[in-house]
């Protein structure tokens, strides 16, 4: 199938591993424009030169243009920096992952205020700000894609992830209320909630867990997996093949909603 995505330019944040490295090097492979930050710079320039070869592999000579730029999706002028930079040295933003490491975990009584503010600052609000920096510009060219990754946490509370839980529901508001805005401009507002993906993130969470109980990895991995129906963690390139087919031309009449992608884990008929 043609995603229509050969050119397009794809702002792709927090991609330097997991989720938006994958979908960086789908893109890549479909012969769209990436520009990609993450925090940290080694991380970045790796998969870099992965998404570039990739690009290259797949269209030759001069594809696989790739931008990076280390900075945390919490600082205001950094982020402003990066999409005005990514303008002038690809082009216009046609597709942007919304995207960011997740708030720490923790139930209501181990958390302060302050780390419902960084919380905040860190899942809604740079989300917010990333959609007031493209969305206009994506009404005005009448063409345009915005996919923010959220969880599983949208349809029901995680134990101890009291955060996400609070938050990632916001996100999905903000998605819904802006695809009303945007759907007349051709532009289209999906989110996407994974449950457990064999991402860095979920293999920091195995070590802390072995550490804490001194239980082997497989029985952390066997303990989630039992109560989901497919009887494994998604990989990566799962979660990022929905994410490019949101991105695609061919998903044009889908706007507005939250596809989850959790091996059937989540027990809702809607
Ligand atoms: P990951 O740790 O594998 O990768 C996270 C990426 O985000 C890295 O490139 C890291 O550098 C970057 N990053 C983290 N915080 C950042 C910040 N403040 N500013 C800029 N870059 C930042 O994680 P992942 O599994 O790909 O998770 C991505 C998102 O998906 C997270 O919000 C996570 O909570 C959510 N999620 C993951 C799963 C899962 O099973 N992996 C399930 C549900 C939700």
């Amino acid at each position: 199938m043609d995603l229509g995505l050969k050119g397009k330019t794809a702002l792709v944040m927090a991609g330097s591993r997991g989720f938006g490295r994958a979908v960086a090097l789908e893109l890549a492979a479909e012969g769209a424009k990436v520009a990609l930050c993450a925090r940290n710079e080694e991380d970045l320039a790796n998969t870099a030169e992965d998404v570039r070869l990739v690009g290259q592999e797949v269209w030759g000579g001069m594809a696989g243009s790739v931008l990076t730029q280390a900075l945390d999706v919490t600082d205001d002028q950094a982020v402003r920096d990066f999409v005005s930079l990514t303008e002038s040295e690809l082009g216009p933003v046609d597709l942007m992952l919304v995207n960011a490491g997740g708030p720490p975990a923790g139930n209501f009584e181990d958390l302060h205020l302050d780390d419902w503010k960084a919380a905040y600052e860190l899942t809604l609000e740079s989300a917010v700000r990333l959609c007031q920096l493209v969305l206009p510009g994506m009404k005005k060219r009448g063409w345009g894609r915005i996919v923010q990754i959220t969880s599983i946490s949208v349809l029901q509370p995680v134990e101890n992830l009291l955060l996400s839980s609070v938050l990632r529901p916001a996100v999905q508001a903000l998605t819904k209320a802006l695809s009303d805005e945007a759907a007349p401009f051709g532009v289209t507002v999906n989110s996407v909630a994974p449950g457990f993906h064999n991402t860095s993130a979920v293999q920091r969470l195995i070590a802390k867990k072995v550490e804490q109980t001194g239980c082997k990895p497989e029985d952390v991995i066997s303990a989630w997996t039992s109560d989901i129906p497919v009887g494994r963690l998604g990989e990566p390139e799962e979660l990022a093949g929905l994410i490019l087919f949101l991105m695609s031309q061919r998903a044009s009449y889908l706007t507005g909603q939250c596809l989850v992608s959790d091996g059937g884990w989540v027990k809702k008929t809607f």
